[in-house]
């Protein structure tokens, strides 16, 4: 699982604060109402042959800025010039300029159908997880089939990749229908999801993200790039899409792959339900939740203690491991009965490592979890077992005779170690 970072972005662009304005340069055009602004900025530039951007952008001294140019600073220098400012307002270029983690920064996706229209970046395309152009249904790319190379801003608007192949005619690949319905969810459209659909943006971000970070390959480097390519992209759009659109068996498998994702998860646990219930706090998941639930219950092979608060009082009764003491309490049981019970194989067991215990006191420990389902199959048969003395009087024979009968198989069942028979009480009645 990758670290969740909650920073938010103002953070990282500070000098905001300091004045900037874009230059009118000699050649210039509004920005496009779904332009991505940085984009925009970046096609002045060619436009104009500048070298670099940061000529377009200068201080009250006139002298161009010496950072780089951030997303949220593109957008705001684009949005205040008369004559840059597009004609129509898009709220979801302001929500993703504003919101740094969602934002693929470092490769440039295309729709060259789109591109053949008019040679602009859409903001559609700048999304993390954007896979799909939706007007055309095909798979975006970030490089140049022929040759391979990465698109860049210079080879898009002069629609021509380093080889000379033309971005326009880079050829096609239809989407597939978990990409597009990624896509959708992303660019904040209707997906017939009743709950999803509900939402508002950054939370449909949100909730993709935090699947992301759980079920995405364990061989991409995210953290330092900020940005995935195309071929990583698909792998996780649908996966993110098994997640949200397959009902209870793709949420299962997210599960799963939280678990199997980490090594020490009875650290990650209380982590980890603490951000899903932030991300998934609206009644509207209490579906999703339930899958929780009952997934604890069934797989969540570690003990949970009684005065955990964290948990719903129906996790921690449902509970499907339970120690021996809570075996005990529960199932008026001894304790020897149930370990012999375990060592004939009716009860299955899990050997924990008490990795606390080992912190604190540098001396190795293991715990043991009964499994619920298996002591309730076999309660029947565990509360009926009587002890061997006492099939003696209940029979009226001597220990040797018993010892003979038990030979001769006339009960159907026995729990073994010599010294202490136990047998089904309703084979002595029978
Ligand atoms: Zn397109
Ligand atoms: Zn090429």
């Amino acid at each position: 699982m990758q670290k969740i970072d909650e920073a938010p972005y103002y953070k990282h662009a500070n000098f905001l604060n300091q004045q900037y304005r874009l230059i009118k340069p000699l050649i210039y055009s509004r920005c496009y109402y779904n332009e991505w602004p940085l984009s925009y900025i970046n096609r002045l530039s060619v436009m104009n042959g500048y070298s670099k951007i940061n000529w377009l952008v200068q201080d009250e001294l006139n002298s161009p800025i010496k950072n780089k140019i951030s997303n949220l600073l593109a957008y705001r220098l684009a949005y205040k010039n008369g004559w840059s400012i597009p004609s129509f307002f898009l709220k979801g270029v302001r929500t993703l300029s504003a919101n740094l983690k969602y934002i693929n920064t470092h490769t440039l996706r295309i729709c060259p159908l789109c591109l053949k229209l008019a040679l602009y970046i859409r903001y559609e395309w700048m999304f993390l997880f954007s896979s799909t152009c939706l007007i055309h249904n095909v798979l975006l790319q970030d490089f140049c089939p022929d040759c391979g190379k990465q698109n860049d801003h210079v080879s898009v608007y002069h629609n021509k990749c380093e080889c000379g192949k033309k971005i326009t005619e880079f050829s096609l690949q239809l989407a597939s229908e978990q990409c597009y319905l990624i896509q959708r969810v992303i660019e904040n459209k209707k997906t017939n999801h009743k709950t999803i659909d509900k939402l508002n943006h950054i939370n449909k971000l949100k909730i993709v993200y935090f699947i992301f970070l759980i079920i995405s390959p364990k061989n991409i480097q995210f953290a330092e790039k900020q940005s995935i390519t195309m071929r990583d992209n698909i792998i996780i759009s649908e996966r993110l899409a098994h997640t949200l659109f397959g009902g209870k068996e793709g949420f299962w498998y997210f599960l799963n792959h939280f678990i199997h994702s980490i090594d020490k998860y009875s650290k990650k646990l209380m982590p980890f339900y603490r951000q899903f219930n932030r991300c998934f706090k609206f009644d509207l998941f209490s579906e999703y939740k339930r899958y929780l639930y009952e997934f604890i219950n069934l797989y969540w092979r570690n003990h949970i203690a009684d005065k955990n608060t964290l948990f719903s009082k129906s996790i921690l009764a449902n509970h499907a491991w339970p120690s021996i003491s809570k075996v005990k309490d529960q199932f008026k049981l001894t304790e020897s009965l149930i370990i012999k019970a375990t060592a004939k194989g009716f009860i299955r067991s899990e050997t924990i490592y008490n990795e606390q215990y080992f912190m604190e006191h540098h001396k190795p420990r293991y715990y043991r979890l009964y499994y619920k389902p298996d002591i309730i199959k076999q309660l029947p048969m565990l509360q009926g077992t009587i002890s061997f003395n006492k099939v003696c009087l209940l029979l009226g024979t001597t220990k040797r005779q018993l010892n003979s009968l038990i030979k001769n198989n006339h009960f159907n069942f026995t729990i073994a170690p010599e010294e202490a028979y136990r047998y089904l009480e309703e084979n002595i009645i029978v």
